[in-house]
């Protein structure tokens, strides 16, 4: 069963691409994209199943992201538990002193974040 979704950017049909004409003779009409949902082979929830590109994706966020961000806000951080494991090790660079190439020692710190 095939399930199709119209791109849902309110100015699809503005846009003037051939792959939008629709009609005969002096009839012609840019029309809004008829998008087959699971057209990538992704079957769970995509934003590829609403919109026919970039471009139709981020007129829409420019035109309701106010609404969008009004109803999903986001009015504290959240915060996800974490362990955090340091490694010292010691390595060297070279520096150059004039005449002659030098190892200069140091310890490098590297954090390694592991989920709980
Ligand atoms: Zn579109």
């Amino acid at each position: 069963m095939s399930e199709y979704n119209w791109c849902h950017n309110p100015d699809c049909h503005k846009i003037e691409t051939q792959s939008r004409v629709r009609g005969t003779g002096d009839n012609k009409v840019l029309r809004t994209v008829k998008i087959k949902v699971g057209r990538y082979g992704n079957h769970q929830p995509n934003i590829w199943n609403y919109f026919c590109n970039n471009s139709c994706l981020f007129q829409f966020l420019n035109k309701f992201g106010q609404e969008i961000a009004n109803t999903y806000s986001v009015k504290q951080p959240s915060e996800t538990p974490i362990k955090v494991k340091k490694v010292k090790s010691q390595d060297y660079r070279m520096r150059y002193n004039g005449n002659d190439y030098e190892k200069i020692p140091y310890t490098s710190t590297t954090m390694t974040i592991e989920s709980k």
